[in-house]
């Protein structure tokens, strides 16, 4: 047999019948063989490489917003480092005011306003900052942004907007700020953006991608919502995939609000099920770019303070934040998309909501018992150990971000206080209790390079040093593996990745060192040496 490829180097499979390799054949794809069954093929095989390096089954990030980060890397990036108070935000603000043509948005993304003296920038400094340009200014969470004057003269403020607010001063007057669902209202006027241009940015998120070692993703919320691009945000990763842009492999997970109520014959039983024109769901698609969960938003954001949360904030203790819907709303769409076979991703943060996620997947799952689903929560923020036993049993599968925890642990050990940020972000007790462990960064919301993230999962040290859930830390192996295999898992796809094996996608990462060698501080200055898709290498 003469293969395409054979590689040797000291490789890591996650495979615990056989944990090491020194090579591997690579056939059409897929692994055909390791060691000497390798060896044997070498003499034929069509390329062969000796790679001087730590080969590991290819990052995977269950959770991150590829056309949101790639279209970001053409804003104004306010986030900090480089920006370090709001003075220097207005002053990046009227530079790119400055170089702008006439009338031309000025859009930023990334400012966190823990991180710039704890107040959003306001609306008056940014008319003047913005010099006659609309000003759109996204906060890094995504879950609420800043305009100025001349943005907000595109639309009309309605009265009460649901799942949101316009954040008002004490004289009633707008302040700039749009928290959660009101975002669509400056959303409205810009989007949707073009096909081009979204493939486009797929196509450059993916380059930087592959720069740190990923190979799979999942993008956490397309086609709908305020998190959504365009309504025909799918399209535009067919059309990134046919102009040879679509470099990393892509599961999508499709916005609730793009769903319609399905009807079908009464043997289907899908009364109240929602889901795609033609009834599509998880599952279609091929090793590229398949369709993955439904993603359904709960509740906002901790740094932002919109989180459901049973108690207030410790530094806003009158406020316990609140749902994305009417709570009845929030439980139909879930039990909706159950019904009509979707695996379930919902977004839940505060302790709140994810009591009433897992409320809402138990009654999904008594109405339509379903083996294997794998319904997610995803961040699954703050969760005690009496919900993390009930996640457990159901077989729900967390999908907590370690990495917030280095970048704005800070910010979230000021909203929770140390007694809840124990149960904040869990790692390894959710291991403890069973459950699937994916690792995910949320990008643009934090820096996503996944080494970064790895070792905020071995650390749990806020951005100051502050040991944040220390109990939560995992080993090197423990956070290499939830970010490769778990998050394969995550989404039903550990037949095909997350782990090296007869059969297997051959998609690897190649780092400098071994993770678990060096000093829990230094995993993030590992060097990657390389991506490999299919045993191809990245160009
Ligand atoms: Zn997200």
């Amino acid at each position: 047999m003469k293969v395409d490829a054979v590689i040797r180097a000291r490789i890591t499979t996650w495979d615990p019948a056989r944990p090491r390799a020194s090579a591997l054949a690579v056939h059409h794809g897929r692994v055909v063989a390791f060691d000497d069954g390798a060896e044997e093929l070498a003499r034929d095989a069509a390329r062969r490489e000796e790679l001087d390096g730590f080969v590991f089954p290819g990052f995977h990030d269950a959770h991150c917003h590829t056309t949101a980060f790639g279209l970001g890397l053409s804003e104004l990036d306010l986030s900090t480092p480089p920006v370090s108070d709001i003075e220097q935000l207005y002053r990046a603000v009227e530079e790119r005011a400055r170089s702008s043509s006439r009338g031309e948005w000025v859009v930023g993304s990334g400012y966190d306003q823990n991180k710039i003296g704890g107040r959003h920038p306001e609306l008056h400094r940014l008319d003047e900052a913005g010099l006659g340009h609309p000003v759109w200014l996204k906060h890094t969470s995504g879950h609420m942004c800043v305009v100025n004057s001349a943005a907000a003269a595109h639309f009309v403020l309605p009265r009460t907007i649901s799942g949101g607010r316009a954040v008002l001063d004490d004289g009633g007057n707008f302040t700039g700020l749009l928290e959660e669902r009101a975002q669509s209202l400056v959303q409205q006027v810009v989007l949707p953006r073009s096909l081009d241009t979204l493939a486009a940015a797929i196509g450059s998120a993916h380059e930087r991608y592959l720069s740190e070692g990923v190979t799979s993703v999942c993008d956490a919320g397309v086609a709908g919502g305020w998190i959504g691009q365009s309504p025909v945000e799918a399209a535009a990763y067919q059309l990134a995939r046919e102009r040879g842009l679509l470099k990393v492999r892509t599961t999508l997970m499709i916005s609730a609000d793009a769903l319609e109520e399905l009807h079908g014959h009464r043997d289907d039983g899908l009364d109240g099920g929602l889901g795609l024109p033609g009834g599509l769901r998880t599952g279609l698609g091929d090793e590229w770019l398949r369709l993955g969960p439904v993603k359904i938003f709960s509740d906002g954001s901790l740094l932002g303070r919109t989180c459901w949360m049973e108690h207030g904030f410790d530094d806003d203790p009158g406020n316990t934040g609140y749902p994305q819907a009417p709570p009845e709303d929030l439980r139909r769409t879930i039990v909706g998309a159950h019904v009509a076979g979707w695996q379930v991703a919902t977004h839940a943060i505060g302790d709140e909501a994810v009591r009433f996620v897992v409320d809402s997947y138990e009654e999904a799952l008594s109405r339509k018992p379903r083996p294997d689903h794998r319904h997610r929560i995803e961040h699954c923020g703050i969760t005690s150990d009496e919900l993390l036993g009930r996640i457990a049993r159901l077989g729900v599968v967390p999908v907590p971000q370690g990495r917030f925890v280095g970048e704005i642990g800070d910010g979230m050990l000021a909203a929770l206080g140390p007694e809840r940020s124990a149960k904040a972000y869990r790692l390894g007790s959710f291991l403890r209790a069973g459950t699937i462990l994916p690792g995910s960064s949320d990008r643009p919301v934090v820096t996503g390079r996944p080494l970064l993230g790895i070792q905020d999962m071995v650390c749990r040290r806020t951005g100051s040093g502050v040991p944040f859930g220390p109990a939560e830390a995992l080993t090197a192996e423990e956070a290499l593996r939830a970010y490769s295999h778990g998050s394969a898992c995550a989404e039903h796809a550990e037949p095909d990745r997350g782990s090296l094996e007869l059969g297997q996608l051959a998609d690897f990462v190649v780092l400098g060192e071994d993770p678990r060698l060096v000093a829990p501080g230094e995993i993030a200055l590992i060097p990657v040496l390389g991506a490999f898709s299919g045993g191809v290498p990245a160009d």
